[in-house]
């Protein structure tokens, strides 16, 4: 099973194909996805294997291999090893291999995305920009490795020297979700090797080959076995078999609050760091004099982009009551204009959402809201009979108390209300236990100074969104989660500080 026919590029092998003269991912082509462990791809040490569906026709279009504890056990062997040499290369070397990584993966972007709108069901061209923008991610860590200084702290004697070291922290086990899965792989992988540690990742069993297309990637850039493997199976159980694995010393996991808090209270147990980038409910603020219709036509896309799936969407929209209505009608008409199809039809805006959960949960959210009295403006309904569609919703009057106003939706749903005062928009915005992104729309610079400095988030955007680029950092507060995924910040998360007092004999 250590043959792998591909059909990305005659060399890079992510899984065995359907026919073997493929040579492009179309429709109807997709691969099933091996286990990749001390750089060989192979099946789970039982042969089970997961479905993988696409959520855009409810076709099983593949498979992918269900990890045992022997196979865990092997990883945790392999990413040891792997380590040592890792830890060991020089950190030019280190950035060379991950300068590589990302041009390959931009070579490869059309088949990469390709992969991912089959079995996520974004749109292709939302597929597009999130490889190639995973790739900026990978050059960013490159240069990233290049920068991970020390310093030297004035001693008490001229005979001394006191050092502060950065070292790699070791073997790293990472879980990526469904929602992002290239550009969460970029985020954790590239900050892992750029720092000098060795990863098992899992990468979310929903969507298991555009991850592998990544990983590939890594491995036909030159980096040494047993530096990067993938993992899928039972989520609970291999993050239960890594956590508590004293070789693991570091977790990152991305997903809901729940599960984070799961996982963050196993790290404590077995004393690993961990990064935790988790749920949100991000409010937008527009204010009195905030540009309604440049307002109106941003959040349309940013609230419908991926279905709604991001942690980072915009949800509770806290108007201003002056432009309330005005507001609504822009966004509600913008919102019906919206093109929904299957991602791989070129001109899609919305596709499907990623499984069937969240259909039913944008149901049994609306319905509640409903029933406690607010008003649809627009969609509510599944569209066809086919696909994990559901159409845009714009609820207004929501009352607090509804689900959708404290749970994270995760889906095609914005809920609208009115404020009068600063004051009553803060309080609504800081309101929740989550804390990860905030917007904010305003022409008064005195406003946006007085938000930046009252929301209680991770990140703010004014009057655009500027949210999840490499270079700056990406992370959240509260239940929201802790540890920065992007910008200088990132890295240090997988350094650990050495002490070195060095004394002339
Ligand atoms: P879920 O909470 O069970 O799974 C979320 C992710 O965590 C999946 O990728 C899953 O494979 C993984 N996971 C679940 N249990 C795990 C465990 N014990 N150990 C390791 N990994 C585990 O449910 P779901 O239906 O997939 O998603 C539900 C909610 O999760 C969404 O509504 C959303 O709020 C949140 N979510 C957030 C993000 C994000 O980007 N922060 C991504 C995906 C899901």
């Amino acid at each position: 099973s250590g043959t792998l026919k591909i059909r990305l590029r005659p060399e890079c092998r992510i899984a065995r194909c359907k026919s073997e003269d493929v040579t492009e991912v179309t429709k109807s082509t997709y691969p099933d996805t091996q286990l990749l462990i001390g750089g060989r791809w192979r099946d789970g040490g039982a042969g089970r294997v997961i479905p993988v569906i696409n959520p855009a026709t409810e076709e099983r279009i593949g498979e992918v291999a269900h990890a045992e504890e022997s196979d865990l056990a092997d990883a945790v062997r392999e990413a040891e090893a792997g380590f040592h040499i890792w830890r060991g290369t020089p950190a030019v070397e280190r950035s060379r291999v991950l300068r590589r990584a990302a041009e390959l993966i931009r070579e490869r972007s059309e088949d990469i995305a390709r992969l991912m709108t089959l079995e996520q069901g974004k749109p292709l061209y939302d597929s597009r920009g999130e490889v190639i923008g995973s790739a900026d991610i990978v050059d960013w860590m490159a240069d990233e490795a290049k920068r991970i200084y020390g310093r030297v702290v004035p001693a008490r004697t001229s005979s001394t020297y006191q050092l502060v070291l950065k070292e790699p922290v070791g073997v790293v086990a990472g879980f990526t979700p469904w929602n992002f899965p290239v550009s969460q792989v970029a985020r954790k992988v590239g900050t892992a090797l750029a720092a000098g540690c060795s990863i098992i990742l899992k990468a979310a069993e929903e969507t298991p080959a555009a991850p592998a297309a990544m990983v590939q990637a890594f491995l036909d850039a030159g980096l040494p076995k047993g530096v990067l493997n993938l993992v899928y199976g039972r989520p609970d159980q291999i993050s239960e078999r890594l956590i508590s694995d004293p070789v693991v010393r570091k977790i990152t996991f991305t997903g809901s609050t729940q599960v984070g808090k799961h996982l963050a209270g196993l790290a404590g147990q077995h004393m690993k760091r961990a990064t935790m980038e988790l749920g949100g409910h991000a409010p937008a603020l527009l204010f009195e004099d905030a540009n309604v219709e440049t307002a109106a036509a941003a959040l349309v896309g940013w609230k419908f982009r991926n279905a709604g799936q991001i942690c980072v969407s915009p949800t509770r929209f806290l108007v201003h009551e002056r432009i309330h209505d005005d507001f609504v009608q822009a966004f509600v008409s913008k919102s019906r204009a919206l093109r929904i199809g299957d991602g791989m039809d070129e001109g899609t805006q919305m596709g499907p959402l990623a499984n069937p959960r969240r259909v039913t949960a944008m149901e049994e959210m609306v319905a509640d809201a409903a029933r406690k009295g607010a008003r649809l403006e627009t969609g509510g309904k599944r569209i066809a009979n086919k696909g994990y569609f559901y159409e845009p919703t714009v609820l207004t009057g929501v009352p607090r108390e509804a689900r959708a106003m404290n749970e994270e939706p995760f889906g095609p749903l914005a809920l609208i209300s009115s404020f009068s005062s600063f004051d009553e928009a803060i309080a609504e915005a800081n309101r929740l236990p989550y804390g990860l992104a905030s917007f904010a729309f305003t022409g008064s610079t005195l406003t946006a100074t007085n938000a930046a400095s009252a929301i209680e988030a991770g990140m703010l955007s004014i009057n655009g969104f500027g949210i999840g680029l490499p270079e700056v950092p990406f992370g959240g507060v509260k239940d929201s989660g802790y540890g920065s995924e992007g910008g200088t910040e990132a890295i240090d998360a997988y350094l650990a500080t050495k002490f070195v007092s060095q004394t002339a004999a």
